[in-house]
């Protein structure tokens, strides 16, 4: 009667407790089998197990636990991650792969890093000596002894429990009992000293999170006091090539730009212009040719069209008039070195070269060059890179006595007497 009393005064008790929220952390080495532990407790299949990448969460109700199992990744360069979830832990699940004896050195080493920090020792652990089904899986007296963890647990007080399991031998319900026994107790331990373990979790947390904004503020400190720096030495750049590029600048010399604005260089034309028409409409008159109120007309006109066409006209003003200057020339130097050949071949020649030299780029200024008189001075020579002086180029001389007349339309001498390109004689410079 007395105990049938007492276990319904301890039932109502547990019934009035709040529900606790529990976190906990499973570790262990890569391959151990923390995922499919997971997975079974949670009710899924732990066969079809990924490896975690980081980590992954799960939630479960176990009676007045609202629990949370975060699973972290056991590869070697994620175990750094650990300690991040130790502040908030009230316990450790440790799965340790009891069919992998080579590893069992490097899984002490683990562990006993684990219960060496600050914010595990004296924490509840629950081992799960994982892979019982293998054959030749290491028992669980084995286990204990090659990871030391009596002394271990000792060392860091510790409140241990191991339990050789099995994670792939069920799930949900059916998962394997050991498993089951283990979280019982793993959780009992902590309801028992759920308030103080509480406190720790609480302060432990607040520090922690203290710490990680800490770490952020100076992280961004950091940050800033480097994009300041680098700022800096780009605004410092910038002043020393804006100085050095002043100082190219006031140290070159002043070049008059040779290109003088288009609209003084259209007035110049369109005076030129009128001068001309002025002048051979005066020439005309002098002649007797057409009345002089039609040759005003005719200005006007002319005028009229010029500013219209302005810039077109002066560009066609200055070629032809480079072009009368250049035919006067040419046809001075044809009167002067060829009076006596008045052939139609030195004609053809001065026609061609007249074509050729009339696409040459006429300069800005023409005051000086272009013609003011009906024999206007020769036009200097095209200048360009590569381009010899003519006055430098010796002069050529007429081929012996060979006219153009003397052979044009005549047989051809016999072979043997006619010269041979190539041949010596040929090649020989009288
Ligand atoms: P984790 O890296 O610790 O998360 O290990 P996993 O849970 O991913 O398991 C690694 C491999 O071991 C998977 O192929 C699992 O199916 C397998 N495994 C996990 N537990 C057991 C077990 O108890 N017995 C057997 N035979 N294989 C298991």
């Amino acid at each position: 009667m007395f105990s049938l009393m007492a276990n319904c005064c301890s039932w109502f008790k547990r019934w009035r407790e709040p529900v606790r929220k529990v976190t906990l952390v499973m570790v262990g080495l890569d391959n151990a089998g923390k995922t499919a532990t997971a997975k079974g407790i949670q009710g899924e299949y732990p066969e079809d197990v990924a490896p975690t990448v980081g980590f992954s969460k799960i939630d479960l109700r176990q009676g007045k636990f609202e629990v949370t199992i975060f699973d972290l990744g056991g590869g070697k360069r994620i175990r750094g991650i650990w300690k991040n979830y130790y502040a908030e832990s009230y316990g450790v699940i440790f799965v340790v792969d009891s069919s992998d004896e080579e590893r069992m050195e490097e899984t002490k080493e683990t562990m006993s890093e684990v219960l060496r920090h600050p914010r595990i020792s004296g924490k509840p652990i629950l081992v799960l000596a994982n892979k019982q089904d293998k054959e030749g899986a290491l028992g669980e007296a084995d286990v204990i002894e090659c990871l030391s963890l009596e002394k271990l647990v000792n060392e860091h007080k510790c409140l241990c429990q191991i339990e050789p399991c099995s994670a792939v031998l069920g799930y949900g319900k059916k998962i394997d009992k050991s498993i089951k026994k283990g979280l019982y107790w793993l959780l009992h331990i902590i309801a028992r000293d759920f308030d103080a373990l509480n406190e720790r979790i609480q302060r432990d947390t607040t520090e922690q999170r203290a710490l990680e904004e800490q770490e952020k503020r100076e992280r961004a400190e950091r940050v800033r006091k480097l994009r300041e720096e680098r700022e800096q030495r780009e605004r410092e750049q910038a002043e020393l090539n804006g100085t050095s590029s002043l100082a190219e600048l006031d140290s070159e010399p002043i070049i008059v730009n040779p290109f003088q604005p288009i609209a003084s260089v259209i007035l110049e034309n369109e005076r030129k212009l009128e001068k001309d028409k002025k002048r051979h409409s005066m020439e005309k008159d002098s002649d007797g040719c057409p009345p002089k109120h039609k040759t005003e007309n005719e200005q006007i006109e002319t005028q009229s069209q010029i500013s219209d066409n302005s810039q077109k006209n002066n560009e066609l003003g200055i070629v032809e008039n480079y072009k009368e200057a250049l035919t006067q020339q040419l046809e001075n130097e044809d009167d002067t070195d060829q009076r006596s050949s008045e052939s139609d071949n030195s004609k053809k020649k001065t026609k061609k070269l007249r074509i050729k030299r009339s696409h040459r780029v006429e300069p800005v200024n023409t005051d000086d060059s272009a013609p003011k008189s009906p024999t206007p001075p020769p036009p200097p020579p095209p200048v360009g890179w590569g381009t010899p002086k003519v006055t430098r180029l010796p002069k050529l001389e007429p081929l012996g006595e060979t006219r153009h007349n003397d052979f044009y339309g005549k047989p051809l001498p016999p072979l043997s007497a006619r010269q041979r390109p190539n041949s010596d004689a040929h090649d020989v410079v009288s």
